[in-house]
């Protein structure tokens, strides 16, 4: 089975669609979660994945526009997009949102948004974290986002090996148990801009790391024109 697996599209509907022209045919796409926030489309997106069929979780994000507490860690910055999202996203995104679990399994793999001991807020960005999650793992394998940035966190025989891919780099999943992150869709943080994806043969047992250009400069204008912030524009440019 072909899947494409996508992380922090965070309402960018331009980046989504790049990304799905340039996945092709697949027989199922999965999301990590942030499916909303910061973006200037989150109907579009939510709108998008339910006609696909992408199944996934939910973030922090997602969970905060819906009216969750979650909002209250947000920088100002995040918080001011947050609120606009609230006031924003109909009853169907809601709907649709409400409905993600926070830990979904297909076959050997567990999906989160931030970590499988924590899915909803912890960032796997070190190798103690990393190995802490390897261990709370129940099934051999991991996908994860949050971080904004593509990664493997693999363990070779105890030893935590980190390893960041850069497009087309491949992960052969041989039984040991490893934690990829695909990096995010809708606001790279890695620093290149384009949007990033994770693209999984589970028969094959292969991982590839894929990137796609997209306008960004259109992107940038519908957050100006909406009022969201314009640090939040910027950053899209530099892919930080
Ligand atoms: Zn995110």
């Amino acid at each position: 089975m072909r899947v494409a697996v996508l992380s922090d599209v965070h309402a960018n509907l331009v980046a989504l669609d790049a990304v799905l022209a340039a996945v092709g045919t697949v027989d199922a796409v999965w999301h990590l979660g942030d499916v909303v926030g910061y973006g200037p489309d989150p109907d579009g997106v939510v709108d998008r994945l339910a006609a696909i069929g992408a199944v996934g979780v939910s973030g922090n994000h997602d969970l905060a526009a819906l009216g969750g507490r979650e909002i209250d860690w947000f920088n100002p910055d995040a918080k001011a997009a947050m609120e606009w999202t609230r006031g924003r996203i109909n009853d169907v995104s809601r709907a649709w949102l409400s409905a993600l679990p926070t830990t979904h399994r297909e076959g050997d793999l567990t999906l989160v948004h931030g970590s499988p001991r924590d899915p909803v807020w912890e960032y796997i960005t070190s190798v103690p974290v990393a190995r802490a999650n390897l261990a709370a793992l129940e099934t051999p394998f991991g996908l994860h986002g949050h971080t904004h940035l593509p990664m493997a966190w693999a363990d070779r025989d105890g030893r935590i090996d980190p390893i960041s891919p850069g497009p087309g780099s491949t992960f052969k999943l041989d039984g040991r148990p490893v934690l990829l992150n695909p990096g995010s869709v809708g606001q790279p943080r890695d620093g290149d801009p384009s949007a990033s994806w994770l693209e999984v043969d589970t028969d094959a047992g292969l991982a590839t790391w894929r990137r796609a250009s997209y306008d960004i400069e259109a992107v940038r204008t519908a957050m100006l024109e909406a009022g969201l912030p314009g640090r939040l524009a910027d950053r899209l440019r530099a892919g930080l």
